[in-house]
């Protein structure tokens, strides 16, 4: 009720002014519709429902847009952005319906939203939808961080349907039709750096100054709404959350593909699950968009991604801050590396599981990581199996088959050197055991992360109506941390197959 709503209805494509959203009737796919996967933990702990809710026929319509929740009014928001570097104008939601916001019984208000549910008014040249395969990788990964403990929205269902989609997916000139599906996906809030840099740039400063007041109002509680630097503080809140978030994508090899500030939350979630990839082998240059040919978005790139994103927020809210306010808030914006820098080091050092500060610490991170990088090292494994082999074996120096990463990492000349110093480390650890140091560090290192070789193979056979590696994927990585027996059979804590290294993502979807 709060924020501004378009006056125009309908979906007609256009320009939008002075308004944060327009109202818009979700297209219903074509049917017969297949309710392929559902979050038992988004169904029970955030929306309160009781798992036999699945069963009722309606469940799978009102969670594609096909039948809409008793006293819904669906809104497409409108945003700009920057994307690769440059302002592109009015973006706005267009494949995607907020339907409304549910406060569950813990207290908590979510925004539920479907993507992929028909066009709206920001849709551009697009369709308003979403193909399976994206879809997919959309529904498996916004869990599975979720469960890697990592802050991202969440997805309650998938659902997919005969809707023919056409797409290009490799942008080689060869157009297929594939089908539609949609997620219902979930957040505290879908606003974005985005939402207030549109407002800024065309001048609409009450409207911008109206948004604001309501994302400190709900979101940042703390924040005392009468204080008169409130802007600053939300500002440095903000700054705060997307240094730890990103050091956070950072420690599980998470390379997310398309910063733009339309796809950077103010909330410091992880959204938009485009060309996301993790990394297998150790390389700060790894891009998992193959659209992105200049690498702006490698994953060791994404911390300097940050800071620009952080300096595109602050310029929208430069016309709302005072002189004094905007000297205070440059001055934030120079702590961004440091602050950066401090989590980073704090995850890593967790990852090794080292206890208490040392001056070396640094060092013996890097060395690591450079080691990795030498040798090409699997990233998540490397750490996987460093926190599950014995200290002695570690010292000896050879590994079985079944630790392949350390196999790799170990054909390095300095390996035994970090070894050394990695061994003497933990050893001045205060009564520490081995078994208490695996324990740690296997609760911090996962053993099953989302490959694009896992997440294509269920695709493949979700595209042929079979689920059941979507639904094996998503029960694996509900619990990262645990070695499990189903998903050991399914190789996915194996050395990735031959052909997982010729996939290409694009940002076809
Ligand atoms: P993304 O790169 O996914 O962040 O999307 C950038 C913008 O393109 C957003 O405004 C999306 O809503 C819009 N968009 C992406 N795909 C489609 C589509 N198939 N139909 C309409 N709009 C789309
Ligand atoms: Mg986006
Ligand atoms: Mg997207």
């Amino acid at each position: 009720d709060a924020l501004p709503l378009d006056e125009v209805d309908g979906n007609v494509i256009r320009t939008v002014k002075r308004s944060v959203f327009s109202e818009s009737q979700p297209s219903p796919l074509k049917e017969p519709l297949t309710l392929a996967a559902v979050s038992q933990d988004v169904l029970r702990n955030i929306l309160d429902l009781n798992e036999s809710v699945i069963q009722n026929e309606e469940f799978v319509r009102c969670v594609s847009g096909g039948k809409l929740f008793p006293g819904s009014v669906p809104l497409a928001h409108r945003y700009g952005g920057h994307q690769f570097g440059y302002w592109a104008g009015q973006l706005g939601d267009g494949r995607a319906h907020l339907l409304g916001e549910y406060t569950n019984r813990k207290g908590e208000r979510w925004e539920v939203q479907l993507k992929g549910s028909g066009k709206t008014p920001y849709s551009r040249s697009g369709d308003g939808r979403a193909v399976i395969r994206s879809s997919v990788r959309e529904f498996l990964c916004s869990e599975a961080m979720h469960f890697l403990r990592v802050p991202t929205s969440r997805a309650l269902s998938l659902v997919v349907s005969e809707e023919p989609v056409w797409r290009d997916p490799f942008y080689n000139g060869s157009v297929i039709k594939e089908r539609g599906a949609v997620v219902l996906r979930l957040a505290k809030s879908w606003f974005r750096i985005g939402s207030l840099e549109i407002l800024t740039r065309t001048g609409e400063l009450d409207v911008l100054r109206t948004l604001l007041d309501f994302v400190i109002k709900e979101h940042f509680k703390s924040i005392g709404t009468n204080d008169p630097d409130k802007y600053v503080v939300f500002f440095s809140r903000v700054l705060n959350e997307t240094a730890h978030l990103i050091a956070h994508w950072m420690s599980v090899g998470f390379a997310h593909g398309v910063c733009n500030t339309d796809n950077f939350s103010l909330l410091s979630i992880t959204f938009d699950y485009g060309p996301f990839g993790f990394m297998e082998s150790y390389d700060p240059n790894f891009v998992p968009n193959t659209s992105d040919d200049e690498g702006r978005y490698s994953i060791g790139a994404q911390a300097n991604v940050g800071l620009f994103n952080l300096q595109k927020l602050l310029e929208a809210l430069k016309p709302l801050l005072t002189s004094d306010q905007l000297s205070q808030s440059q001055q934030i914006l120079r702590e961004y590396p440091q602050i950066y820098h401090q989590r980073f080091h704090e995850l890593f050092k967790a990852k090794l599981g080292f206890l208490g500060n040392e001056e070396k610490d640094s060092y013996v991170i890097a060395f690591l990581l450079k080691l990795m990088e030498d040798t090409g090292a699997d990233f998540t494994m490397t750490f996987r199996q460093l926190s599950e082999v014995t200290l002695s074996r570690l010292q000896k120096g050879s590994f079985a088959p079944s630790l392949w990463a350390l196999s790799d990492l170990s054909s390095h000349k300095h390996f035994r050197d970090w070894v050394q110093l990695y061994l003497q480390r933990l050893s001045r650890i205060m009564s520490d055991s081995d078994e208490e140091r695996q324990h740690r560090m296997q609760g911090v290192n996962p053993r099953y992360v989302l490959r694009n070789w896992m997440a294509e193979s269920a695709i493949r056979k979700a595209e042929k109506n079979d689920y059941s590696e979507v639904t094996l994927l998503q029960k694996t990585l509900m619990e990262p941390f645990m070695e499990q027996e189903e998903a050991e059979r399914a190789g996915y804590a194996s050395k990735p197959p031959s052909w997982a290294q010729q996939l290409r993502v694009s940002c076809s979807s």
